[in-house]
């Protein structure tokens, strides 16, 4: 199987204590079975500390729940008392490899590291736009074709659709706009049907308030990040995505981009995945500017790895935005069009 990576993945090394949001907070913490039967044979306090804090969650995972939004093995010293008591080797898979994410997709495998973690998130952030030249390239296209037309019709128009979110000669909302245009039409051959012209929008574009509004019924795990998205929507009237945050919203895209898009392999569809990165970019654009008019509680780089962590990373709240989608009007792909291209000619 061909593996593929972006340029700066093996670059990358977890920073510890030293992390400003460690993946030891906030989460619970899947526990594979191996692992587990592994913690089964621990002696001492550690051994039975294990066995006490792993419990069967809501989902009928074997997880070690978050306590006060700590995992229960997270010391004060911010490092981990299962690294320091039996090593490494014996983190489950989830903290082994996390923020390193693999894509299996049969003959051949992608792998990414993911925006939630800050360590990584300043990779990408700091990432030439061809850190992924490797993706979608001729001889992952060649097994493509091998695993059918399918993958191979979906790498080429992710590989559009990357172009079109990276063409610097338009303003960003524009690009998106186009981008999401361009998927509509992917989307209409995905289903056996000829390109159709775009329809009329049947809304209003009017504001962003219905997405912060959606973000703010979602879980939230930080109040700071509650607070944050209350200002902003608050403040919507007059808020514009500032032009500098577009370089660092492009890397969020083309993560984004490379984490989700082939999705459609099993859902069918590409659209799920580009109407995720609108509503990313119109809430981290407009909290961003809003934090650039009350000062900034936490940089740039933390509002979209806070998203991330927050909203991509949550099952629940992916669910809701993709129902959203699904029952939503107002976030029908013409209608996000019709509100990108009035965002862009403020
Ligand atoms: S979030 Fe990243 S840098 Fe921070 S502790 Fe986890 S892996 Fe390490």
């Amino acid at each position: 199987m061909r593996e593929i990576y972006p340029d700066f993945y093996h670059a990358f090394k977890c920073i510890a204590n030293r992390c400003e949001d460690s993946c030891c907070k906030d989460w619970d913490i899947d526990i594979d079975s191996e692992t587990e039967r592994f913690y089964q044979t621990v002696t001492g306090e550690l051994g039975d500390k294990l066995r006490c804090k792993l419990v069967t969650d809501e989902y009928n995972e074997r997880v070690f729940k978050a306590e006060d939004g700590r995992c229960p093995f997270w010391n004060r010293d911010m490092l981990c008392d299962i690294f320091i008591g039996i090593g490494e080797e014996h983190l489950s898979d989830t903290c082994g490899n996390f923020p390193r994410v693999a894509i299996d997709y049969g003959d051949f495998c992608e792998h990414i590291l993911s925006f939630a973690c800050p360590e990584a998130a300043r990779f990408m952030l700091r990432a030439e736009p061809d850190a992924y030249a490797d993706f979608g390239g001729e001889e992952e296209l060649a097994l493509a074709e091998k695993s059918g037309d399918f993958m191979s019709f979906l790498l080429k128009a992710r590989e559009r659709s990357v172009s079109i979110l990276l063409d610097s000669s338009l303003p960003f909302a524009e690009r998106l706009a186009d981008c999401l245009d361009f998927n509509v039409q992917v989307q209409h051959l995905l289903q056996g049907e000829e390109p159709q012209p775009l329809s009329s929008p049947d809304h209003a574009p009017g504001d962003c308030r219905f997405i912060f509004s959606l973000h703010l019924g979602f879980e939230i795990m930080s109040e700071h990040w509650r607070t944050a998205l209350t200002d902003a929507a608050a403040h919507l009237d007059r808020l514009k995505v500032r032009q500098d945050f577009t370089r660092d919203f492009e890397a969020f895209a083309q993560y984004y981009l490379y984490r989700y898009y082939l999705e459609a392999i099993r859902s069918g569809d590409v659209l799920y995945s580009l109407k995720r990165i609108v509503c990313a970019y119109l809430v981290t654009g407009l909290l961003d500017a809003d934090f650039a008019e009350q000062g900034y509680p936490f940089t740039r780089m933390r509002i979209l790895q806070r998203y991330s962590k927050e909203v991509e990373h949550s099952y629940e709240n992916t669910e809701a935005l993709d129902l959203a989608f699904d029952t939503d009007k107002r976030f029908a792909a013409e209608n996000l069009i019709a509100l990108l291209e009035s965002l862009s000619q403020h």
